[in-house]
């Protein structure tokens, strides 16, 4: 029998079937499962249904520009202060006796539950926590969605940030959450310890001076029972950001570029910079927008491909459903590097940033705006 869908959703007067129907189709080892790609009647994006089973998406989390009223508008409470790391966001759930990994997005993506299985040991977990996902960053050379490599992570590893109900998507406790990892043998993001809102703040602050320093992301800050978030990130990140930004210029909305600078300049207020510090950061960030643009524009001339370039190393069967899955999305891949080593499939594949190449082409050959 179908599930009651409106006793999983809180939906008030709308038809559960207005919701269902924005979900999407999509096949894991050759069962279908549905996914929202898009946040729907405050149903988040990345909700999934595998089997009649719900797996809440992670949800959006606010930013702050200026810390410290932000921290006292947010929270009235302790707050833990947390490493934000730079990888991409990965919920593990068990359903049906299969652990799977699922993207932001709500796919179960074959490559991350491949790393996954050889990563991480959730079973004890699960059996305890049925019914709950691991929520984590998954970070590491060698993985189709981002570039960003930690010193410490030779190969993909998977840090716990929250636990939660996979239906209601219920938050774990900050202090319950930290003891499982504890329990269960699982890596947590770090954790700078639980504070007064006013300590949060000098607490976050330094953090942020330290983890710049290191080309490191942020913070997030938490409420201890895990419903309250905020986001603050470093220096460094707004610089890597642009410069993958304008590496990719007519790919990325003006909006990214904007809200990057905006960052650079509240942080630079409330960090109380001398003028030779800020000149210091509009020098930095200026060469963040120029010199990559620069390439781009000479990469293009030369006809090299312009895109994201990832280098990933799986099973052939896992590998063959990744790339589909792109190719399905419409995303056009060039692949650098095609071969079987030690019984593994590596590839190292572009995905075409075809706005940026063929703008760039057009006014390079005298097309005008
Ligand atoms: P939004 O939060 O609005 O969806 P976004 O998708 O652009 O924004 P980010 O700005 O990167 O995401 O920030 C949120 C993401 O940060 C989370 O989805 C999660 O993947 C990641 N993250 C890294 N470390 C942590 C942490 N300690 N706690 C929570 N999230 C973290």
């Amino acid at each position: 029998m179908a599930r009651d869908w409106s006793s999983v959703f809180d939906l008030g007067d709308t038809d559960p079937e207005d919701l269902l129907e924005h979900f999407d189709r999509a096949w894991f080892r050759g069962e279908a499962y549905r996914y929202l790609s898009d946040a729907r009647h405050g149903v988040e994006r990345g909700t999934a249904i595998v089997d009649d089973v719900v797996v809440r998406g992670y949800p959006s989390m606010p930013r702050a520009l200026v810390l410290e009223p932000a921290v006292h508008e947010v929270f009235d409470g302790p707050v833990a202060v947390e490493e934000k790391l730079n990888g991409y966001n990965v919920r593990v759930a068990r359903v049906d006796g299969d652990v799977l990994a699922f993207t932001r997005s709500g796919f179960v993506c074959p490559y991350t539950t491949a790393k996954v299985e050889r990563t991480l040991d959730p079973d004890g977990f699960f059996e305890d926590y049925p019914e709950h996902v691991l929520c984590g960053e998954l970070v590491g050379p060698e993985n189709p969605y981002t570039e960003h490599d930690y010193p410490e992570v030779e190969e993909a590893a998977f840090y716990v940030f929250g636990v939660r109900h996979r239906e209601t998507g219920d938050p774990m406790p900050v202090d319950r959450r930290r003891e499982c990892c504890v329990d269960y043998d699982l890596d947590p993001v770090r954790h700078y310890g639980t504070f007064t809102p006013a300590a949060a703040v000098s607490t976050a602050r330094e953090a942020v001076r330290d983890l710049d320093a290191h080309g490191r992301e942020g913070v997030v800050l938490k409420s201890t029972d895990g419903r309250r978030a905020l986001k603050y990130t470093t220096s460094a990140i707004h610089r890597a950001d642009l410069e993958h930004a304008f590496a990719l210029p007519f790919d990325y909305g003006r909006d990214f570029i904007f809200t990057r600078v905006l960052r650079e300049a509240f942080q630079a207020v409330e960090f109380e910079d001398s003028s030779e510090r800020v000149r210091e950061r509009a020098r930095k960030l200026g060469e963040s927008v120029l010199l990559p643009a620069v390439e781009t524009v000479r990469a293009v001339e030369a006809d090299d491909p312009v895109g994201e370039t990832h280098t990933v190393r799986a099973d052939p069967a896992v590998i063959e459903a990744l790339l589909s899955y792109f190719r399905d999305k419409g995303l056009e891949l060039t692949v650098q590097r095609d071969e079987i080593e030690d019984g593994e499939r590596v590839v190292t594949f572009t995905k075409v940033a075809r706005s940026t190449r063929d703008k760039t082409a057009y006014y390079l050959s005298g097309g005008t705006i």
